[in-house]
């Protein structure tokens, strides 16, 4: 099978060309054509040795993910729908700023933690993306967008892995992929700019602060355990006072001093000022002293099935203010990309009806939160 670069860091281009007999300065001349110019062929490469050229396209390949859409949104969000093979299809979202580029990447077909409000977990789990997968959405974004603005300069400038999937679940593909984001020879981002959210796979977090220690995003949505049970199945193995420990520790190696929690305000569920207050005296109170963070209230956004509606704006603005009133600087995240259905967990609706993975899932597996869904929820 023909190796593919996307899949590598840059030490693990370096272990591949050392294999090949090449020097580290051939990595990084290989590495750079490949991020930095997006170069899909070798025979592009004009500095790199001709009998190295010729050598390379025997033993590997730089792979992109086939094209399934892309659509444009009025707003200048683009959606991609990748195919990754089996009848999986995964989602790219860029979403442009006045001051930036954001590009939302997913890190799995699918998701096992399977939330109650989250389209891509009532999908089910299909399988982890490979280092070159999560990769691939970047350097096929970047570039096409590029040509497409006519721009020399880096156009996406901010990537969270806030996709499809719970990257945290696919951490050996993650980290790799995280380095080349970071890395100067490839796309330069800072560890600010570059967020991972998680629904809380605490051991990982852990790992994360070790190893790559991003900007944390945490996916709270609920004030007390029995709620995020309900909500986050995965609360039930790692509860909040666990996860919030795992937020303390985190800290100290993030690149910012605070962690950003994300809760999805569902109508009649988690969005009463008694929510409110709950949740200020869990992050305030927490270990003595609270946690210090930013609240990013999402709007839930709908999908067919889910049971749940959006809270009303005017409660989604009172939540809020009592957040703010108490010194919480809290944020209402704007929804981009609506008439395309590029906005927060609404990712998959189509990756259903084009590649029937909700059917083949539903024929191996009891969609298990569909049960509870009669609850009132986000
Ligand atoms: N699995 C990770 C990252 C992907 S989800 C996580 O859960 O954090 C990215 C964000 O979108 C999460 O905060 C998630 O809770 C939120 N989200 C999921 N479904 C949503 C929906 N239908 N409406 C609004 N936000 C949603
Ligand atoms: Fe998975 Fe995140 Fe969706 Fe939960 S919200 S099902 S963790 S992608």
């Amino acid at each position: 099978m023909t190796v593919n670069l996307l899949d590598f860091d840059l030490e693990g281009l370096t272990a591949f060309c050392e294999q090949l007999g090449e020097k580290r300065f051939r990595a990084v001349q290989l590495f750079r054509w490949i991020h930095q110019k997006g170069a899909s062929r070798f025979d592009e490469m004009s500095d790199l040795a001709k009998s190295l050229r010729e050598k390379l396209p025997s033993v590997c390949a730089i792979t992109d993910l086939p094209v399934l859409s892309r659509q444009d949104s009025a707003d200048g969000t683009i959606k991609w729908l990748f195919d990754v093979g089996g009848g999986d299809a995964v989602e790219t979202v860029f979403i442009p700023e006045d001051d930036r580029g954001t590009l939302c990447i997913s890190s799995q077909a699918g998701c096992a933690v399977g939330c109650r409000f989250c389209s891509t977990g009532h999908q089910g789990f299909s399988r982890n993306l490979t280092t070159g997968e999560i990769l691939a959405q970047l350097w096929h974004a970047e570039h096409f967008l590029r040509e497409h603005l006519k721009s020399t300069e880096r156009v996406i400038t901010n990537v969270v892995m806030m996709g499809m999937g719970e990257p945290l679940q696919n951490y050996s593909a993650l980290v790799p992929a995280l380095r080349v984001m970071l890395d100067d020879h490839a796309y330069g981002l800072s560890r600010r700019r570059l967020t991972v959210s998680t629904s809380g796979v605490v051991p990982m977090m852990d790992r994360l602060a070790a190893d790559v220690p991003v900007a944390l995003a945490v996916s709270l949505h609920a004030p007390n355990d029995a709620l995020r049970d309900s909500l986050v199945p995965l609360n039930r193995k790692y509860p909040i006072a666990e996860l919030l420990d795992a937020c303390l520790r985190y800290l100290p190696a993030a690149p910012r001093d605070f962690i950003t929690f994300e809760y999805c305000m569902l109508d009649g569920v988690n969005d009463q000022p008694e929510h409110a207050a709950q949740l200020l005296a869990l992050i305030k109170g927490h270990g003595g002293r609270g946690v210090p963070c930013k609240i990013n209230l999402i709007p839930f956004n709908p999908f067919p099935d889910s049971g749940l509606k959006c809270s009303p704006r005017p409660v989604v603005q009172a939540f809020g203010q009592i957040l703010i009133a108490a010194g919480i600087v809290t944020t209402v995240r704007k929804t981009r990309g609506d008439d395309i259905d590029a906005a927060c967990g609404q990712l998959a609706g189509d990756v259903m009806d084009r590649t029937q993975v909700a059917k083949r899932r539903a024929a191996v597996q009891p969609i298990r939160f569909l049960k509870s869904a009669k609850e009132k929820q986000e």
